[in-house]
């Protein structure tokens, strides 16, 4: 271990991380990045298949958003929203975003992450009903395997029992159905009938705790953390039908799916679907500065705001930094076109060659929607058998063998994932596919 891993080990404890295992070697240190491209303190080059944590949709090292950054902390490095103030980069990022988003989408609340912007959608809805003589709507149902962060509302809305083991999650109020994982629960079942199987999960659970005891569904559009986990087209607007069956409010969190990611600017849109809420992180700012918030639509502002005051915000709420950041990020996400470049030039390219990679002998399913996908290792493609192999876990393939071939890529379960920047070249993309192929030849 050098000095700064052995500092590193003794004083920094990372999340999500098995600290006695990171101990035995130190981490990898990344010194710089450029691109799409993170560079490690012995000089390694690294092809960022992940985008950081799927956040620098419009990668590395863009000047635009550091000047943006600069000149803002010179004007007015902080203010607080509180209290009856604004300042000029939370009100034209307001402005802008609502402008992309949705139509019905006409009003943001700022946060510092997506964990509490659902945070932050956990209290909005419950006050919503609460405004309208319905306390009683408590019960917010999510899914299994969903990821809606890490604060302790975050961690109740999302999925993992690991992860609610830890602390006596969920909270009360919050459950969960099952997830429309087609290859791992789908058996024989045509993808678009295993769609509305699962989607109609949704409704027999609102008849079993009684409608009028539900306020909201909230689901990834794709769930990533859980696997990159795309429903089958038949999914979404089956949820949509039976919320608004039930006068349930619609909630999509779009930490992952908003940006250009799936080709449309939300994943809302791309799954044709109007939702009520929706939160928003990573792409927003790229990952440059950290930002998250809440878009709501006309439905719910028209209530909240003539209730009197919500009791809630952050120090951070609208921060002028972040704002600058966000702006010049959407700046480069517009003039660049990206979402549509995702949609009809380099996803469809990275899309081929990825599917591809299900003649693999290791490969049961090969998924990838927009600029995010998965393929789910298998040492039995026709039983879809759990991954099990001398040469360790798909976290051990990813962590070591993919790095050390010089590509990040990151793993949940048996799936090793892919989310790279939204500015990814034809030529990288190439050599994106050669570096898992030959990861994944290595294993084999
Ligand atoms: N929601 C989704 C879908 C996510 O993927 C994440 C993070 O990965 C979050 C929420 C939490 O966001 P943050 O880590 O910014 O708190």
């Amino acid at each position: 271990m050098t000095h700064y891993q052995a500092q590193d080990a003794a004083h920094h404890i990372h999340p999500f991380t098995d600290t006695a295992h990171l101990n035995q070697k130190g981490a990898r240190v990344i010194t710089h990045a450029e691109g799409v491209y993170i560079y490690d303190s012995k000089g390694n080059r690294i092809l960022d298949g992940m985008a950081g944590l799927w956040c620098v949709g419009v990668g590395y090292g863009r000047e635009a958003i550091v000047q943006a950054v600069s000149a803002q902390m010179r004007e007015l490095p902080y203010y607080n929203t509180f209290f009856q103030t604004s300042h000029p980069p939370v009100i034209e990022l307001a402005a802008r975003l609502t402008s992309l988003a949705p139509e019905q989408m006409n009003h943001v609340f700022f946060t510092g992450s997506g964990s509490d912007a659902n945070d932050t959608i956990l209290r909005m809805v419950r006050h919503f009903w609460a405004a309208q003589g319905q306390p009683e709507r408590q019960v917010i149902i999510s899914r299994k395997n969903a990821y809606h962060g890490s604060t302790v509302a975050g961690a109740s809305l999302g999925g993992f029992s690991v992860v609610h083991e830890q602390g006596g999650l969920p909270i009360p109020g919050i459950v969960h159905i099952n997830q429309p994982y087609w290859y791992g629960d789908g058996g024989d079942l045509d993808p678009n009938e295993f769609g509305l199987q699962r989607a109609r999960e949704l409704e027999s659970k609102i008849l079993e705790l009684g409608a009028d005891k539900v306020a909201a569904f909230i689901g990834e559009p794709i769930q990533g953390a859980g696997g990159v986990v795309i429903p089958p087209l038949t999914y979404w607007p089956e949820i949509e039908r039976i919320c608004r069956k039930y006068d349930i409010l619609l909630i999509t969190d779009e930490v992952i799916t908003g940006f250009g990611r799936t080709g449309e600017w939300f994943g809302a849109d791309y799954f044709g679907i109007k939702p009520d809420l929706m939160t928003i992180a990573k792409g927003l700012t790229a990952g440059y500065i950290p930002m998250g918030g809440v878009l709501v639509s006309d439905r719910v502002f028209d209530v909240i705001a003539n209730h009197g005051e919500f009791y809630h915000g952050y120090t951070y709420s609208g921060h002028p930094v972040a704002c600058a950041a966000a702006l010049a990020t959407l700046n480069i996400l517009e003039s660049e076109n990206l979402p549509q470049r995702v949609k009809s030039d380099i996803g469809p390219y990275l899309q081929e060659r990825w599917l591809k990679l299900a003649e693999h002998p290791l490969v049961g399913e090969a998924r990838m929607l927009g600029l995010v996908g998965g393929i789910e290792l298998t040492p039995n493609k026709t039983k879809r058998a759990p991954f099990k192999v001398e040469k360790g876990t798909v976290g051990l393939i990813c962590r070591e063998h993919s790095f050390n071939n010089g590509l990040v890529m990151r793993h949940v379960g048996d799936t090793m994932i892919i989310s790279p920047p939204l500015v990814i070249s034809h030529s990288e993309v190439d050599e994106l596919i050669e570096k898992a192929t030959l990861t994944l030849d290595q294993t084999y």
